[in-house]
């Protein structure tokens, strides 16, 4: 039973590539499946959850701050400092691994929202009142967020 997968070449098989469009074919409903109901709710529907309220906004743990849906590694804990805004705040992100689009969910508020750039999970927004080097805030949900502690 279950040997549906019947593609069993010699070498290369079936390989799983191009990641990024691999993820960007999920369905809602696998992402649901894999995500909790918050997390689902601010990484695919664009959520935000309330200030304050997530597990990272506080958090001083040196580490990697992953994609909660697809594990690219986005933030490194040494570019994270405190906003006062309740949100987890970064001033830098890792490579590439964040892009941005303009929102305009709200009239006459032009904001520039942040994505993974591999999976497309929305992540929150970038602002340009940050500190130095780069006087940019990556203002993010802790729910699109998993820490990879390090040491
Ligand atoms: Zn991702």
């Amino acid at each position: 039973m279950g040997a549906s997968q019947s593609s069993r070449d010699s070498s290369g098989g079936p390989s799983v590539s191009a990641e990024g469009a691999e993820f960007k074919s999920v369905s809602d409903t696998e992402w649901k499946e894999k995500l909790t109901d918050e997390q689902f709710y601010v990484t695919r529907q664009k959520g935000t959850e309330r200030a304050f309220s997530g597990k990272y906004w506080n958090t001083k743990t040196a580490g990697i701050y992953e994609c909660i849906c697809c594990g690219t590694p986005l933030f490194n804990s040494i570019t994270k400092f405190d906003s006062g805004t309740g949100w987890p705040s970064y001033y830098e992100v890792i490579g590439n691994n964040v892009k941005s689009e303009s929102d305009w969910s709200i009239p006459f508020m032009p904001r520039t929202e942040v994505k993974c750039s591999k999976c497309d999970a929305h992540l929150g927004h970038v602002f340009d009142d940050g500190p130095p080097p780069t006087g940019k805030r990556y203002c993010i949900n802790s729910a699109s967020l998993n820490l990879k502690p390090s040491g």
